[in-house]
């Protein structure tokens, strides 16, 4: 095979054609292929979790399209995030200069920084403890055990460490690595040729560091050799004064793999948990995303995220890089409410939770000031009857309930009256104008109390 460089620049030429120049620019340009392994497995990567999210959604079937028509044969697109990337580098032992993760060879996110992570409530102490241990390495919090769900910054912490670490103590050896990728440098030290020689450099990488840091411990695995071999290294680093992070998606307590003796030495550290971010530090996380990743949008529309995704940080940047990309490709710069009304407004199934039929009801009769008796009652002015189908409309498709159960809370109609009604107003949603308004409207209500 030709180059790799050469033959991406031909899937470009192709991808150019296919998508809009916005999306182009965004998404397809920045792109890194990395290579093409034995099993004809394109491997790309992205800047970002949310550039890959996007290329997953919209594009990977055009990259396959084109990949296909350069090589003549069907190929599986593998896109990873900068962290995967790392990792991908890492395993397969690639030297790739232009690498979005080995940019002057750090193997640290570039804007995973402490001046990038912002402090609130759920996650300050977790962050103090962090910075205390990157300004004063071994000293103090040894190890370190930081935990929490996923997407609440565990990772962008250790790399902010490693930053930090990098800028002022450059002597430092420091290493980050996720428990699998331990795990695997071990075993493969284990099964090597030249075992004794292997195992030897395996403990030159490991215990002659400054500073450890392992990335979701939770994957440990039950067997003997790794814990037993990580447990030495822990030892070892621990007891010359030389610092250990861990990280997990849980407390040492509820890692059943994790062998005893390994949870009461992480107990003589400092164990803490991040939680899940309050409203206010949800927005201040979107402003600073906004700013950094250039994903312009109206203070409202940041508002509006900030309030209805409070799972977890990646889904809160997640959501606003869908809703600045929905608005690229109508030419905006900034993304407004409208966007954010078609991103969510597709999100039914979060929706659904709070919502009942008595809510909708309420709602649409609050909207058009006529009493509830009379929405679910027997009268036929269009005042009323118009309502009434814009509510059974919106039940049955916010809550899926059947007509005959919609029926019922409706004074008891038939189901085919039912059907009737929800058919009209789906029509209208068509062509009708004032219906269209109406019900986004009272859509935008139901979905914001
Ligand atoms: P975890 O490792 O806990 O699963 P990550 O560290 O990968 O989570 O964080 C997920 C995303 O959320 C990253 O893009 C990260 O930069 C961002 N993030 C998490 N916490 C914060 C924060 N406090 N301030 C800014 N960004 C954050
Ligand atoms: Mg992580």
């Amino acid at each position: 095979m030709q180059d790799i460089e050469s033959f991406w620049q031909k899937v470009l030429e192709k991808l150019e054609l296919r998508i809009s120049s916005v999306s182009y620019t965004l998404w397809i340009q920045t792109i890194k292929p990395i290579e093409i392994d034995d099993k004809d497995n394109f491997i790309i990567a992205t800047k970002s979790v949310s550039a890959k999210n996007q290329i997953l959604k919209n594009f990977i079937d055009q990259i396959s399209d084109c990949c296909f028509e350069v090589v003549g044969r069907p190929m599986k697109i593998v896109v990873l995030d900068q962290n995967e990337e790392i990792e991908y580098l890492q395993n397969n032992k690639i030297e790739d200069k232009n690498s979005f993760a080995n940019e002057e060879k750090n193997p640290f996110v570039e804007k995973f920084t402490f001046d990038n992570f912002v402090v609130g409530k759920s996650n300050q102490f977790v962050y103090a403890a962090a910075r205390t241990v990157a300004e004063h390495p071994g000293k103090r919090y040894n190890p370190l055990f930081i935990y929490g769900g996923v997407g609440l910054g565990k990772t962008h912490l250790l790399h902010s460490i490693g930053n930090y670490l990098r800028e002022y103590s450059p002597e430092l050896k420091i290493r980050y690595v996720t428990c699998e990728q331990f795990t695997n440098d071990y075993i493969s030290s284990l099964y090597s040729p030249s075992k004794n020689k292997s195992i030897m450099e395996f403990r030159g990488k490991y215990r002659n560091l400054d500073v450890l840091m392992v990335d979701d411990i939770q994957f440990i695995a039950r067997g003997k050799e790794t814990q037993e071999e990580f447990f030495h290294t822990f030892n070892e680093l621990i007891l010359s004064n030389k610092q250990v992070i861990i990280c997990s998606d849980r407390p040492p307590k509820d890692i059943p793999t994790l062998e005893d003796r390994l949870r009461s030495r992480f107990a003589s550290g400092l164990i803490h948990d991040i939680q899940k971010p309050d409203i206010e530090t949800r927005i201040a996380i979107l402003h600073k995303k906004s700013q950094l990743e250039k994903y312009y949008a109206e203070d409202d529309v940041i508002n509006f995220i900030a309030d209805h995704v409070d799972t977890n940080i990646r889904e809160l940047e997640g959501k606003l890089s869908e809703v600045y990309f929905l608005a690229t490709l109508s030419g905006k710069k900034i993304a407004t409410m409208e966007e954010v009304q078609d991103i969510f407004s597709n999100q039914r199934e979060e929706i659904k939770n709070d919502l009942n039929p008595d809510k909708i009801i309420s709602v649409v009769c609050d909207y058009f000031n006529i009493s509830y008796q009379d929405i679910i009652g027997k009268k036929k002015n269009k005042e009323v009857v118009e309502p009434r189908m814009i509510s059974i409309y919106l039940i049955s498709e916010l809550l899926n309930l059947p007509l005959v159960n919609i029926g019922k809370i409706f004074g008891g109609r038939d189901h085919t009256t039912i059907m009737h009604s929800r058919d009209k107003i789906t029509q209208d949603l068509k062509t009708n104008k004032k219906i269209q308004v109406l019900v986004s409207d009272i859509t935008n209500m139901l979905t914001s109390v």
